[in-house]
């Protein structure tokens, strides 16, 4: 199976003229930078495989993007997490509730030791050397949609940096990226799990504020609106607040217009927007 192309947009935010890849609009179940990290393994044969395993949290886009990939295989997905709240076994949402509704085995111990036959592992994050396949053909895209050669920046946050990576890899622009799950160290260090050549590194943007994964600060839900209202776009409550807080406060340092890559992960926004509305009431009492 294929994806179609995505666009790239025009648009405006705080008067900042910016161009937009839209990846999270690629296919309605499969959708972001998941699907560019898993497209290898939606294309390649494999005959023998019957299983794909995984871990991370119990709210992860890889989950739901890993889910989707097994049901379209047909494949059994098992998924190891640390923990899982009583209030999310209890009122399933989210990535979880879709990728339980996809047949996820959900276990909360740690993976196997020895992986079951036939089955294939997959890291946290899908952070794996294949995912430069689909990278590669994102990258492949952007060059052929910039109108007239224009010469871009080239901006997204991460996680564990894989895309930002590989982006760098394949475009011929500078790729401009933010640590959004640990610091610049940890990020590096991500990067150099796939590739041990520092001058392939994307530029490394940091925010004044350090901000820790998965928790709740105000101005992420104030630019996500304001994001929302001003371009009409949804973007992820989790890396697009850290990566548009960050952008904006290093503008000066880019020289050409901003591309920046929607990665996707609107599903996670559901469980994302109810801890946000939770803390708003509890704000109010
Ligand atoms: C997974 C994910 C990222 C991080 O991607 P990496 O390749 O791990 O850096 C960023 N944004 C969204 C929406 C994601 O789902």
């Amino acid at each position: 199976m294929n994806f179609n192309t995505s666009v790239i947009e025009q648009n405006r935010f705080k008067d900042i003229d910016f161009l937009i890849k839209r990846d999270d609009l690629l296919h309605p179940d499969f959708s972001g930078n998941k699907a560019r990290k898993f497209a290898w393994f939606l294309k390649e044969k494999f005959p023998d495989i019957k299983r794909v395993i995984s871990y991370g949290s119990s709210q992860s886009n890889a989950m739901y993007s890993l889910s989707v990939l097994a049901k379209m295989r047909g494949w059994e997905f098992d998924y190891y997490v640390d923990h899982i709240s009583s209030f999310l076994k209890q009122n399933p949402h989210g990535n979880y509730l879709f990728a339980l509704k996809n047949d996820m085995n959900i276990f909360e111990k740690p993976f196997p030791k020895e992986l079951p036959q036939n089955s294939l592992f997959i890291h946290e994050g899908g952070r794996q050397k294949e995912a430069a396949y689909g990278i590669k053909i994102l990258a492949k895209e952007i060059k052929e949609q910039l109108k007239d050669n224009e010469r871009v920046d080239v901006f997204l946050p991460s996680g564990t940096g894989t895309t930002a990576l590989f982006l760098q890899k394949y475009l011929p622009y500078k790729v401009y990226t933010t640590p959004c799950v640990g610091s610049e160290t940890y990020l590096k260090d991500q990067f150099s799990l796939l590739e041990s050549d520092e001058s392939l590194y994307p530029v490394i943007l940091n925010s004044k504020k350090r901000y820790h994964f998965g928790k709740l600060y105000s101005e992420f839900f104030k630019i996500w609106i304001e994001l929302k209202e001003q371009t009409g776009i949804e973007f992820d409550l989790l890396y697009d607040p850290k990566g548009w807080l960050t952008l904006l406060e290093n503008i000066d340092i880019f020289e050409n217009r901003i591309l920046y890559i929607h990665q996707g992960g609107i599903l996670g926004n559901i469980s994302m927007i109810k801890r946000y509305e939770r803390k708003i009431d509890e704000h109010n009492r």
